[in-house]
């Protein structure tokens, strides 16, 4: 028969599979012979049975029947007992703790019988009764889905026809005419009276602590914590031990270290004469433990020794739950305690200095994710702030801006000098230039996967999104929040990381870390107050670890010197892509109008002549910049007509033009080249190294200006390691064609300038067949680079521009994947065409270099999957630096196989 209940001393803090998190832990501290009440758990197995199936599996009912006599064998009571009632907690408990999100019902075994037993043995009636009526509620609540207000009403109806405010003024007395009036309620509700067999409560109490496993706001927290909707949760029943028995009883929650700020020391709250959920729920102000060291000394030195066991034992900052029931401690849950990114880091440096973890542990404790939300701008919070609205924290930092309503003023005022924050209903593709220019993003609707979140996060973009008490007008230009208008212009201020909306100026402070990151640790260790220092030194201790450890190379994605200097002070060993389109922008446009308009060889060359010098320029800045350490240029990408107006705006031009009599020609002839290049699918059609092989002397100019920046720069004295990289291959033969001319160049440069030049020429891999053809493709390649976004698109057949504001949010929600796969590689499909690509690459040339410079190359999972796939470096934007080299060294320390799978679609 399936094993589908362990008591409490079966398990152990490993099974949390199995056991769920509270389960495990309860079991472990079962088995350390710390003070647990006895109690057993009800596995994730038959949970998921039960979801599956829609009926409680049989042996389950058996397993729990023979777990729960041996329960009242051991304690010698039984469940609902008229005379000394044995009661349970039934709590729900998943393997990843989803705080709040599932259901728990308190005191089950209580009835018109059994709460005269406890009121006889606990010679206490208020007490009794006000257990009762707690059950009736949270039961009516949980189990039978019945309108919490219903019982609040009831409550304070009772409490106005007795003249008092607070529950606790309620007698005994009332209490039990409480529960007559709860009672009413269920069976209005429902239509049947409340259920009295104690077996019956516990039955129904389990079932429904499965199925909430499946509500909507449990579904929505797994999916923004990428946790598989497909684990089920545990049940975790156990003796019921009381806080709320009398002023030396109590319940409370504590932490063996401050989770928020990191500090050394015990931390908590505990609240005298309480069960637990009045602790959270703050309904009165709870005493320190310091307090309660004075109220009950004993108990209170048996915390301290409990706590100091269990972080020896967990090597890690605990979070404990206990309650004392009449002078004795019981402990109702412990495990590793969540905790802020700065805390992360100082507690795992803390535990090194003590010897209690390595530094390869430290390592695994803190998270690139972590590090990233340390390096923000962050907002004063001794400033005087006016809250306008909160929405979802979507992207990390703090901004501060003019309002604008759309692209066009962001761009427009940005332009100007002025930072301004994009105010959208939602955004789509088109904003992104607004984006772009914004200091922040703000949407009113929209949840943390939706095209503002999404983009903002991948360009490092402070993001608040789905702010729904902002009415969002973009026509009026606009923004209403009850009485408050924000008009275009007006300041307003957007943190990231909380969710805030501010009205006005809010003072932002660097961040220490993002200070030490580029300017060293001394330069902020000189000004820093005590807790700042610890948290800087800790990172860098960490990092510093990092790099000693890790197989990975970091490179950064750059386009201008100026980025790479900056990605070389964040730690930058290179320059893994330089997307030369962007040197075509702005004033340069108009040199590639000319190339696409060129109608003879000879307009075309001089088109690219006029080009030349600027590229050379440019490459001279990054090689500069770079001096000594790899540069990968790659030569252009986009389809040409990304670089020509608008074409619906060019007709209009055209067309108001004739109408005022004025020469359309030049815009006619721009017309005539946006329709010529006009194509359905463009991420499919012209682009890459097509756009080379057709239209000629592109490369070559961009392969000379290359060549001859790097002799420039060798003749100045520098130490220029260019690499030149070929986009969008799919078959040897393009390579073949372009290195021909590319080799030739290289040499003809070489012999002109007098300079040895050695520049590798590769490719990129960002189309299956490149993949599955590697082993070709290897022939004539000097290095692969996975091109993961293109790779993604193609593979998935995903439009990497429309599909995550189309339906991503749905896809997530139906559980087709638990991150989008552009932001985390998908580990099967995607990663299984890099693993091919890798093996067979290194099978033609077994020294191949292989990087990454998708967007992955930043991203924590992505990161461990190519240390494991065994690329030699990841490439990323420069503020993503930081997070891949820590992650590059958890990943080189960790022993956990499975971790980069764990987010990947099914
Ligand atoms: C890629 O496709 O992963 C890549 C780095 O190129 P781009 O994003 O410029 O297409
Ligand atoms: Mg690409």
């Amino acid at each position: 028969m399936q094993k589908y209940v362990y008591e409490f001393t079966e398990g152990s803090k490993d099974e949390k599979d199995l056991l769920g998190g509270k389960g495990a832990n309860l079991a472990e501290m079962t088995r350390l012979g710390l003070p647990v009440p006895p109690g057993f758990t009800v596995t994730t197995e038959a949970c998921r049975r039960y979801l599956a199936d829609g009926v409680v599996p049989a042996e389950l009912r058996v397993q729990v029947t023979r777990a729960l006599r041996a329960l009242e064998d051991r304690v010698g009571r039984q469940l609902g007992d008229p005379e000394d009632p044995l009661l349970v907690s039934v709590r729900s408990g998943a393997k990843f703790s989803m705080p709040g999100m599932m259901e728990t019902v308190l005191n089950v075994g209580l009835n018109d019988a059994s709460v005269r037993g406890l009121e006889a043995v606990s010679g206490d009636e208020r007490f009794a009764w006000d257990s009762y009526r707690r059950l009736i509620a949270m039961f009516g609540k949980t189990v039978l889905g019945i309108d919490g207000e219903l019982f609040a009403d009831a409550m304070e109806v009772m409490k106005q026809e007795r003249g008092v405010t607070q529950d606790v003024d309620l007698t005994g007395g009332d209490l039990e005419e409480l529960v007559d009036a709860y009672k009413k309620v269920v069976k209005q509700e429902t239509g049947r009276p409340f259920p009295q067999h104690p077996r019956e409560q516990l039955d129904l109490a389990i079932k429904a602590v499965f199925d909430s496993w499946n509500t909507e706001r449990a579904r929505l927290y797994r999916r923004r914590e990428r946790i598989p909707h497909d684990l089920g949760t545990a049940v975790n029943v156990c003796t019921m031990v009381f806080g709320n028995l009398g002023p030396d009883s109590g319940t409370g929650v504590c932490f063996t270290r401050d989770p928020a700020t990191g500090k050394q020391g015990v931390y908590g709250d505990y609240l005298p004469n309480a069960q637990g959920e009045d602790v959270v729920a703050g309904i009165r102000n709870t005493l320190t433990l310091a307090d309660l060291a004075e109220r009950d000394p004993a108990s209170a030195s048996q915390l301290y020794a409990v706590m100091r066991r269990l972080e020896t034992h967990y090597r890690d900052l605990c979070d404990i739950e206990f309650t004392i029931e009449r002078g004795k401690l019981w402990m109702l849950q412990t495990r590793v305690g969540k905790r802020t990114a700065a805390a992360a880091f100082r507690i795992a440096t803390q535990l090194v200095d003590e010897q209690l973890i390595t530094l390869d542990e430290a390592l695994q404790r803190v998270t690139g994710e972590q590090l990233a939300r340390l390096m923000f701008p962050q907002f004063d919070r001794s400033a005087d702030r006016t809250l306008l609205a909160t929405g979802l924290a979507a992207s990390p930092g703090a901004a501060v801006g003019a309002a604008v309503f759309d692209s066009a003023a962001a761009v427009a005022r940005h332009a100007a000098g002025e930072p301004v924050i994009l105010v959208r209903r939602e955004t789509t593709p088109d904003d992104l230039e607004g984006m772009i220019a914004a200091s922040g993003v703000l949407t009113s609707r929209g949840g943390k996967t939706s095209h503002a979140a999404v983009v903002a996060r991948g360009m490092g973009r402070t993001c608040v999104c789905g702010a729904e008490a902002i009415d969002v007008d973009a026509a009026a230009r606009t923004a209403r929040v009850r009485d408050v208008v924000v008009n275009e212009g007006d300041v307003v201020a957007i943190d990231g990381s909380t969710g805030e909306v501010f009205l006005g100026d809010v003072p932002v402070i660097p961040s220490p870390v993002a200070r030490y990151l580029e300017e060293g640790l001394d330069a902020v260790l000189d000004q820093a107050d005590e807790d700042t220092g610890e948290l800087v030194v800790a990172v860098h201790r960490t990092l510093s670890h990092a790099d000693a450890t890790r197989r990975l190379g970091v490179r950064a994605n750059a386009d201008t010197g100026e980025d790479a200097a900056r990605a070389r002070r964040l730690g930058a060993q290179g320059v893994g892509l330089c997307r030369t389109e962007h040197m075509f922008l702005g004033d340069r446009r108009v040199l590639i109008e000319r190339l696409i308009l060129a109608d003879s060889s000879a307009a075309r060359a001089a088109a690219l002549e006029a080009l030349t010098p600027l590229q050379r320029g440019d490459f001279i800045e990054l090689l500069e910049a770079m001096d000594g350490l790899p540069v990968t240029v790659r030569l252009l990408d986009p389809p040409l007509h990304e670089f020509l107006p608008d074409r619906t705006d060019l007709a209009v031009r055209v067309a108001v033009a004739r109408e005022r009599g004025e020469d359309p020609a030049a815009d006619e002839a721009l017309l005539a080249a946006v329709e010529r290049l006009h194509e359905s699918n463009p991420m499919l059609g012209l682009r890459g190294v097509r756009l080379g092989l057709v239209l000629p002397g592109l490369f070559a100019m961009q392969v000379r200006a290359v060549a001859e920046a790097a002799a420039e720069r060798i003749k100045e004295g520098g130490r220029p390691e260019v690499e030149i990289m070929v986009p969008l291959v799919g078959s040897v033969m393009e390579l073949h064609l372009i290195r021909d001319e590319t080799d030739g160049i290289i040499a003809e440069v070489a012999e002109r300038e007098d300079v040895t030049l050695d520049i590798p020429v590769g490719t990129m891999i960002e189309l299956p067949r490149a993949a599955l053809t590697a082993g070709r493709i290897a022939e004539a390649s000097d290095f692969f680079s996975f091109g993961t976004n293109d790779l993604t698109q193609t593979a998935w057949g995903f439009s990497r521009d429309d599909v995550e504001a189309a339906f991503f949010a749905a896809y997530l929600d139906k559980g087709v994947f638990t991150v989008s796969p552009f932001e985390t590689l998908d580990e099967i499909g995607v990663g299984r065409l890099v693993r091919i690509a890798v093996e067979e690459g290194r099978r033609t040339r077994p020294q191949l270099k292989m990087g990454v410079c998708g967007e992955h190359g930043g991203d924590p999972d992505s990161v461990h999957f190519f240390h494991q796939v065994g690329l030699d470096y990841v490439s990323c934007s420069p503020f993503r630096v930081p997070v891949a080299r820590l992650e590059a060294g958890r990943a080189a320390v960790s022993r956990d196989d499975t971790a980069a799978g764990l987010a990947g679609p099914r």
